[in-house]
């Protein structure tokens, strides 16, 4: 199975290298963040707390690929919502199936946070893809600007690393490198050396 799972935190990019792998090998790409967003989105809609197990457990189970579309998965609220729901067990549990069900035909590439350590411990090209908090908060603020937010480069940076120590502090699959993932630090690389560094990786890996 051509796996190849890429981790890190917030605003490393890893999402913009992901599709560009993808792309390059042929495979499908799944955004896993994407799935603890919208397991948030369906609490907070249900008027709940997103740290709630049996609520978030629930919006889990129900969760329904046409919800990873919707409008509204980014910007605060939902990446809060998303942290919270993300540290309870049972929502974790709940979407495992989903994600190893993704990569059945051949492989996939996929990003998130636990892809490589408990979704599959067993691909054969794991990526950590890191920055300094400052680059990653630059960038993040960078693109809230571009979407006609109002937001101050201090309160994202704030926020943003919050949401990591929350999400490398939490005992159910914590943000970290998986042993055997090779480390690529973005701070001073564009999209396109960042491309260049990961390709070479996978080539290496998959021949
Ligand atoms: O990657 P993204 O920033 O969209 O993820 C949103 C949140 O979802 C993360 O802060 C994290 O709490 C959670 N997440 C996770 N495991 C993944 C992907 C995302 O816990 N594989």
């Amino acid at each position: 199975m051509r796996i190849v799972a890429i981790d890190g935190p917030a605003a490393a990019g890893k999402g913009t290298l992901a599709r560009r792998l993808a792309a390059a090998l042929g495979l499908p790409y799944l955004d896993t963040g994407l799935l603890y967003r919208a397991v948030g989105r369906l609490v907070l809609d249900a008027g709940g707390d997103p740290h709630d197990p049996a609520m978030a457990e629930a919006a889990a189970r129900r969760l329904d690929p046409s919800d990873l579309g919707r409008a509204d998965l980014r910007g605060p609220a939902a990446d809060a919502a998303a942290s919270g729901v993300a540290a309870i067990p049972g929502v974790r549990a709940a979407l495992l199936d989903f994600q190893r069900g993704f990569a059945t035909k051949g492989g996939a590439v996929l990003d998130g946070r636990d892809i490589g350590t408990v979704i599959f411990p067993d691909a054969p090209v794991k990526l950590f893809v890191t920055a300094s908090p400052a680059e990653r908060a630059r960038r993040r603020w960078l693109e809230l600007r571009g979407k006609g937010s109002d937001a101050d480069l201090a309160t994202v940076e704030r926020d943003m690393r919050a949401r990591d120590e929350r999400d490398s502090a939490r005992s159910a699959a914590p943000l970290k490198p998986a042993d055997d993932a090779v480390v690529i630090d973005t701070s001073d690389l564009d999209a396109e050396a960042a491309f260049q560094a990961a390709l070479a990786v996978v080539r290496d890996r998959l021949g």
